[in-house]
């Protein structure tokens, strides 16, 4: 069975998009000035090995802008090129990445006949003042609405959200995830919010009306919002901007890293770690994880590690398949023993 997951992305920078969100410098974020063209995607296509790709599940992604929002004969031009390679084993569905209020029945029934399986949704927040503020031009009412459709024609449902937006606060953009919750999307992406350079709220940022998350503050919020999709059943398939294109060099602040998922796993692993180890008295002890996930446990540059060290719990990291993701065991070592006593949850036993 293939396991792993691969897009081949296309981004269509801003084509067709009336809108102006507040966040979005389209051709910035996508790293791509040129428009996409449909020679561009049959040479991709057509220069992708297949053997390279059979380990894993990959999809034919049409990422940015607004694509059910672009001139219709621009649209179909796409999916055709598309699915000049349906039967090339190339990949397997056909992704898209649209906003709440550029679906409809009309647009559903027309994707389903160019195969596309899965269907993003940039929902961003589900509060209206939220939306309104950075100059979404949707309401939350069509995020419902739009998520409810694309479930009913038998899509795979993604939805996007984005932390710290202008106007947000933790408790709406945790309300956000509790609503996204309740609409059952298959996956989500979570992004907080970073200053892209020539956008609105890059002038909001430097008049001082706006104050952008920072970088703990953000691993924070996120980490939270990952354990309550996680709690719920849905995959969370990415957290925060992908690293390369031109995200580097056009962000201006906020809390931007190469690794920002990595940062929110190891936060959950040191929560967990912490909230039964703080209970108990200092000294040396022994965390198990999930065998895969023992770098988290530990933490970049063995920030977790070190940071328990501080507060006098020096601990050794294990893997342990028995252990359930982003949950912790915990095992105190007395002379090299490990056996005095041993904790799971918050009980000692
Ligand atoms: S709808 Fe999408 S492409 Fe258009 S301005 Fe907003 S974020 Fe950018």
């Amino acid at each position: 069975m293939k396991s792993k997951h691969a897009n081949i992305a296309f981004f269509v920078p801003h084509a067709g998009c009336p809108h102006s969100c507040s966040f979005c410098n389209q051709k910035q974020i996508s790293g791509q000035h040129e428009a996409l063209t449909v020679e561009m995607i049959i040479k991709t296509l057509k220069d992708i090995k297949p053997d390279l790709l059979r380990a894993r599940r990959t999809e034919l992604a049409f990422f940015g802008g607004s694509f059910t929002a672009i001139e219709r004969d621009k649209m179909t031009a796409y999916l055709e090129a598309a699915n000049k390679f349906k039967n090339s084993h190339i990949f397997e569905g056909i992704r898209i990445s649209t906003r709440p209020d550029a679906i409809s029945d009309e647009i559903l029934e027309l994707l389903k006949r160019y195969n596309v399986t899965s269907i993003e949704l940039g929902a961003q927040s589900t509060d209206d003042t939220v939306l309104a503020f950075n100059q979404r031009g949707h309401t939350a009412r069509d995020i419902r609405e739009a998520s409810h459709k694309v479930k009913n024609y038998g899509f795979s449902l993604g939805l996007q959200m984005m932390t710290g937006l202008y106007k947000s606060t933790i408790e709406s953009d945790i309300k956000t995830c509790e609503e996204i919750i309740a609409l059952k999307p298959d996956t989500v992406r979570i992004y907080p919010t970073v200053i892209i350079k020539g956008t609105r709220l890059d002038e909001l940022y430097r008049s001082g009306e706006y104050t952008v998350q920072t970088l703990p503050g953000a691993v924070s919020l996120c980490a939270r919002l990952l354990r309550m999709f996680y709690d719920a059943g849905i995959r969370v398939i990415r957290l925060g901007l992908h690293s390369g294109g031109a995200v580097e060099e056009g962000y201006t602040a906020g809390p931007y890293h190469p690794a920002f998922g990595e940062l929110c796993e190891s936060r959950l692993y040191l929560d967990s770690a912490f909230e039964k180890l703080y209970l108990l008295p200092k000294g040396q002890y022994t965390i198990f994880v999930e065998e895969t996930q023992v770098s988290k446990m530990i933490g970049q540059k063995r920030m977790n590690i070190d940071l328990l060290k501080r507060e006098g719990y020096n601990c050794t990291v294990k893997g342990k398949s028995a252990v359930a993701r982003y949950e912790t065991e915990i095992e105190k070592k007395r002379n090299g023993e490990t056996d005095v006593f041993k904790v799971i949850g918050n009980a000692r036993v």
